[in-house]
């Protein structure tokens, strides 16, 4: 892509004009909520199309991939990369074209105006003319000490991340729902058997997805049963589980190199509800499907907050970029929402 700045790949010209404020009489032209592959993709987009981005690190500054290892399936990076080493890559590289980081979490929003005020830990005001948000989703967690330790050593949230690591392995998959089945099943390319241990004795997921799950022989499944602790060390990884049986209250140990938690995610959109759109799981509803405008004019969003499909660092990243050229357009044509009705086909926006 030809730099929109001039002196493409440095710094704004010492002389450019200084950023907004970010004060109601002086608002950003864009800020960005989230730090992980989405909001950083749409930080470097928004720095080199000169629009002095602000971005808010929110709660999980780095996103999902700040809490994993290494990284094999993001292009570029033939022999892998450690997710907080990527991050860092992508802090860089937007800061290098002029974005400015806020550390803290939009606590509130008004979007019911603009320019839009934001509320960062309660006590700061930002106002911007337009916000990209890449608020993300929150894998939901068992919440024992234990797993956040093991963490990216052996303990995972995504199979299509980390499946490939426990080639040869016996594993095991926490949940009832549709994930844990999609995601055990999508395990046993690697493992040798995959254990799901589910908590009641009727799973929740569809049918069709158990079907699959039931019917494949490497597949074997623990019902009634929690897991209350973890066993393992950070440079050994999982040795095994404590299982505990929800009727009779026994314990046991259950050996495993491998924990996956597949028991949901939550969107990081609380502080929208009742102004944005969000569908019945509470994922941000974008107005068309090549766009990440959203019920607000001048409200996009990407990556994770929106898609409980694909969930990939390179898709996040995907949507970070589309988020900014939208943002970049819509500030730059005020009739930007003709784009919406033009016929098939003819979408494009250059
Ligand atoms: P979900 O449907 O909410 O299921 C979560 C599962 O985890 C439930 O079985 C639940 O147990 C269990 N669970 C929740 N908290 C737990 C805890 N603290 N300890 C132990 N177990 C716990 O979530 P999901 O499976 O991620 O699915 C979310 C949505 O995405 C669903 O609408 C699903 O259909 C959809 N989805 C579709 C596909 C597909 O079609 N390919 C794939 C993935 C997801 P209980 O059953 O006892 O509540």
């Amino acid at each position: 892509m030809t730099s929109k700045n001039p002196g493409s790949g440095h710094a704004p010209a010492s002389g450019s004009p200084a950023p907004p404020a970010g004060t109601r009489g002086d608002p950003r032209h864009v800020v960005i909520l989230g730090s992980g592959c989405a909001g950083l993709t749409a930080a470097v987009y928004a720095a080199r199309g000169n629009l002095h981005p602000l971005l808010v690190n929110g709660h999980e500054s780095g996103g999902q991939l700040s809490l994993t290892t290494e990284v094999e399936n993001f292009p570029g990076f033939p022999t892998g990369i450690m997710g907080p080493e990527l991050i860092e890559h992508m802090r860089k590289q937007a800061a290098r074209f002029g974005t400015e980081y806020m550390a803290g979490s939009a606590t509130a929003a008004d979007l019911s105006a603009r320019p839009f005020r934001l509320t960062v830990d309660g006590k700061h005001e930002v106002h911007t003319r337009t916000l990209i948000i890449a608020s993300g989703a929150s894998a939901r967690m068992l919440g024992i000490e234990s797993e956040k330790r093991l963490l990216g050593r052996g303990l995972s949230t995504c199979a299509t991340c980390d499946g490939f690591f426990f080639r040869g392995h016996e594993i095991a998959v926490v949940g009832g729902g549709d994930s844990a089945m999609e995601e055990a099943t999508f395990l046993t390319k690697f493992a040798t058997k995959v254990t799901v241990v589910h908590r009641r004795e009727e799973l929740r997921a569809s049918k069709i997805m158990q079907d699959r799950a039931r019917g494949n022989p490497k597949i074997e499944f623990i019902f009634d049963s929690t897991v209350d602790e973890v066993i393992g060390t950070k440079e050994g990884g999982i040795t095994s589980l404590k299982l505990r049986n929800l009727k009779t209250d026994a314990i046991t140990d259950f050996a495993t190199r491998g924990l996956f938690v597949a028991i949901g995610h939550t969107p990081n959109t609380q502080a929208y509800a009742g102004q944005l759109e969000l569908d019945t799981r509470g994922y941000i509803c974008l107005k068309h499907p090549h766009s990440t405008a959203t019920n607000i004019e001048g409200v996009f969003a990407c990556g994770d907050a929106v898609d409980h499909v694909y969930r990939q660092a390179v898709t996040a990243a995907g949507t970070g970029c589309m988020a900014a050229l939208d943002c970049e357009k819509w500030l730059t044509h005020e009739r930007i929402t003709e784009r919406w009705d033009l016929p098939e086909g003819e979408e494009e926006r250059e």
